[in-house]
């Protein structure tokens, strides 16, 4: 039997080892975390993100638990249009994002995992255990061999800093806070706002979707709004309720619901991220050792702001090619690891360039006064953002990546 090491339990991870284990390979799952947790806040899929979990048989699981966020334009924070929704412009809206809580699709991933997946927690990985001969880990304390090591971990992944060292983490200037706030403690909004929304000034960006109410969707009992702001600057040290002060600060002023979506927000709901990417993007997300190798997933191989929402989107992607190239392999991993990079790496570059292009329209660097802001929009053409969606989200399966 083929064996597997995994390592980091977020999305990509999990995934990854319950894709794996259903077709067969005894996975180990390691994760540094004293227990497998689900992400905080929300996140929206795109076409190809689902198309990604129907392609490990997972597609299932958003039964219920997701609902849809067909576009619908951006405002100013005085709540003038600054682009109008595409289906008001005529176009029609096929397949719209869909928006889910993360502790949903854990849960479904989780019920996901077959018995062949052996969890190891409080295992932090380190670069230095991490062998170029053969694809072996460790803590320092054990060490775990398998045919393949899954690189899951994340942005500051240990196994890429010691196979991909040139590549690091260039923060983008942007910090973001995201939350979930739970259905009973949604305020009261003013009657006809639409569920969802996006607003910018020239530096500040702030968007919400609803999750529904308890039941309202389904098997679901995490309803909802769920809220995500960007604003310039570092990572902010204060402790959370600081932070949340400042954001009800910079945010002040702005359309409904916005303030009151902060003013009902705790501390506790606050997850902050700085917002970046890897570069440059590893030569390789497939590295051999031996007759096997390594496979890099997820943030761990392509992190990159989320302006375009792709990043879990493109794990997803990682983890259906993988598990497609892997199928029958019946003599050394070698082949198998280059044509995954081969799918892989192109992809991924194109939907970072067009992550580059929506950045630079929606927040670019040093900002833009509102006015600026709506003049660039117009100049480069409205639908520019709606045709980077459109791309990134553009893709048909594992062949076609
Ligand atoms: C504000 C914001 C909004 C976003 N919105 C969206 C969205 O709407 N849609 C979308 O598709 N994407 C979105 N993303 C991107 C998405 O969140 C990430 O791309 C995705 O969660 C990455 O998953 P991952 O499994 O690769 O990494 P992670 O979720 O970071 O998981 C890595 C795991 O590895 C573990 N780990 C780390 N180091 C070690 C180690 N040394 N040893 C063992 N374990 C280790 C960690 O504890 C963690 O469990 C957003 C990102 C941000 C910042």
């Amino acid at each position: 039997m083929r064996t597997a090491v995994v390592v980091g339990a977020g999305i990509g991870g999990i995934a990854a080892a319950g894709a794996l284990a259903r077709t067969g390979w005894q996975v180990t799952l390691l994760e540094r975390d004293d227990r497998l947790r689900p992400g905080r806040g929300a996140l929206v899929l795109w076409p190809n993100g689902v198309r990604a979990l129907r392609g490990l048989g997972l597609a299932g699981g958003l039964d219920g638990i997701a609902t849809p966020v067909p576009p619908v334009g951006i405002r100013r924070p005085d709540g003038q249009w600054l682009v109008r929704p595409a289906a008001a412009a005529g176009e029609d809206v096929e397949s719209p994002p869909v928006v889910v809580h993360r502790e949903d699709l854990h849960d479904a991933f989780i019920a996901g995992l077959s018995d062949q997946v052996d969890i190891r927690n409080a295992i932090d990985v380190q670069p230095a255990r991490v062998r170029r001969d053969r694809p072996a880990v460790g803590d320092g304390r054990s060490t775990f061999e398998a045919d393949l090591v899954v690189a899951a971990d994340g942005v500051q992944s240990a196994v890429r800093r010691r196979l991909a060292p040139a590549t690091t983490f260039t923060s983008a200037g942007f910090a973001a806070w995201r939350a979930v706030i739970p259905w009973y403690r949604i305020p009261d909004l003013p009657p006809g706002l639409p569920p969802h929304g996006e607003t910018l000034d020239g530096a500040h960006r702030f968007a919400f979707a609803s999750l529904g109410e308890r039941g309202s969707s389904g098997g679901s009992t995490r309803g909802g709004i769920s809220w995500v702001a960007t604003v310039p600057g570092a990572l902010r040290p204060e402790p959370p309720a600081g932070q949340l002060a400042l954001l009800r600060r910079w945010f002040a002023g702005w359309h409904a619901p916005i303030p009151q979506l902060l003013a009902a927000t705790e501390p506790d709901d606050l997850v902050q991220d700085p917002i970046g990417e890897l570069a440059p993007l590893p030569e390789t997300f497939g590295v051999r050792a031996g007759a096997g190798g390594y496979a890099l997933v997820g943030d761990a191989a392509h992190a990159m702001p989320h302006h375009l929402a792709q990043g879990a989107c493109l794990a997803l992607e990682d983890v259906a090619t993988l598990q497609a190239v892997l199928t029958n392999v019946p003599g050394p991993l070698g082949p198998a690891l280059d044509e995954y990079s081969r799918l892989r790496r192109p992809r991924v570059a194109r939907v970072l360039q067009q992550t580059r292009k929506a950045s630079a329209v929606l927040q670019p660097r040093g900002g833009f006064t509102s006015r600026a802001m709506g003049a660039a929009l117009g100049r480069a053409n409205p639908r520019v953002l709606d045709r980077a969606a459109a791309a990134a989200a553009e893709w048909a399966g594992p062949a076609s990546s």
